[in-house]
């Protein structure tokens, strides 16, 4: 008997050791609100200031989306990431690479894009958020073109420019990577940026941005602090924050790692969008399908990553396969719900009991479920026999 309650006990201890060696992330996904329902969101970047054919591809989409409805009758939304800037290469030229000069999206030339975007706002398809003035940081795109031809040719294109089509480094428009690794910028530099990008943005959009997605997701927490001084209160990330581009040119020194419903610094919910769909890389419907049923059993919302280019480049393709994936996903989960990921983050900021579970043993089921993405951690409750009674937490719901 003595013996028995010995080996109890040790169980016990070890169990608790195992726990305790885990707490910081165990405890993160147990804070981490549990959503009632299913929610997919098709979040899409880059659109804005650039190639004119975005009209077309914009008109298509939205037309798209408005066929696609939940249970309660809404269409299916998407995101835009707005860039609002390109270069003015011929005037950059002129001045031999030392002046920058842009056009940005109030230009007359881009009215066509303007007007398919506002039409998709109003049937209630697409929900605009900030990407960026630009899609590179102009200082680093000049440096960059005096040294290297492929950026001058790029600059001196005709039609306004796919910045797609830079080096993936420069793209990044929160650090200076005109040499690798990159540079962090001015805190000032920074602040007086975000101040134009969010009055630019209010010129051509009619309201503030809310909602922000960094290009390339690289940014900093000057960045963050500088947003939300202009009244962005949603951080779109991708469960991580990268603040440099390394000596190759990846993102690197990632300085934090969030969970959606978690704050930033300055006040800011996070959002992680972490299922990529891009339909020209082979990317097939059943990859939303699948994204939707991992999130869902997880308690959270599906925030699907794409891009513009898949529908430049290949739209009837990319078309095609959107809406298979979009129809895949309400097959898989009938009750999904489409929401904006400012309405979203408003439901989790408030707890909002109509979105946000509370009953203990769906609860104790999900946070099951979410331990086995912590590194390790799933093997050592295999080891030490945690695994058991975890799993019996995940039978409870
Ligand atoms: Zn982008």
């Amino acid at each position: 008997m003595t013996v028995l309650a010995l080996l109890l006990a040790m169980v016990m201890l070890l169990w608790a050791g195992v726990l305790l060696a885990f707490a910081g992330p165990l405890v993160a996904r147990w804070r981490e609100p549990v959503l009632r329902h299913p929610v997919l969101i098709v979040e899409s970047d880059d659109w804005g200031a650039g190639p004119l054919s975005q009209a077309d591809a914009l008109i298509r989409l939205s037309g798209l989306l408005q066929r696609i409805r939940d249970r309660n009758g809404r269409p299916a939304v998407m995101t835009l990431g707005i860039v609002l800037e390109v270069p003015d290469g011929a005037r950059i030229a002129a001045s031999r690479f030392t002046e920058y000069h842009a056009l940005t999206l109030a230009d007359e030339r881009f009215e066509a894009v303007r007007m398919a975007m506002q039409a998709g706002i109003e049937a209630g398809v697409f929900a605009p958020q900030l990407h960026g003035q630009c899609h590179y940081w102009p200082p680093a795109l000049l440096a960059t073109a005096r040294k290297e031809a492929a950026v001058r040719d790029w600059l001196a294109a005709p039609e306004p420019a796919a910045t797609e089509a830079l080096p993936s480094p420069l793209q990044s428009r929160w650090v200076d990577a005109s040499d690798l690794p990159s540079r962090a910028l001015p805190t000032a530099a920074i602040e007086q940026a975000v101040a134009v990008e969010t009055a630019t943005y209010r010129a051509v959009l009619g309201r503030l941005p809310q909602v922000a997605v960094a290009t390339t997701f690289i940014w900093s927490e000057a960045v963050e602090a500088a947003w939300a001084r202009s009244g962005i209160d949603v951080v779109v990330t991708p469960g991580q924050r990268a603040t440099c581009r390394d000596a190759a040119g990846r993102p690197g020194c990632v300085d934090a790692s969030m969970l959606s419903g978690e704050r930033s610094r300055a006040g800011q919910t996070y959002l992680v969008r972490d299922v990529y769909f891009e339909p020209t890389l082979g990317h097939t419907p059943q990859r939303l399908a699948d994204g939707l049923k991992t999130r869902t059993r997880q308690g959270r919302a599906c925030l699907v990553e794409t891009h513009r280019f898949n529908f430049l480049l290949a739209a009837d393709a990319s078309l095609a396969v959107l809406e298979a994936g979009l129809n895949a996903a309400l097959a898989a989960c009938p009750n999904v719900r489409f929401l904006t990921p400012l309405e979203l983050a408003h439901a989790i900021e408030k707890r909002d009991p109509a979105w946000i579970e509370g009953r203990l043993r769906r609860r104790l089921a999900v946070w099951r479920v979410r331990l086995d993405e912590v590194p390790r951690f799933r093997r050592m409750a295999r080891l030490s026999g945690l695994a058991l009674p975890l799993a019996w937490l995940g039978r409870s719901a």
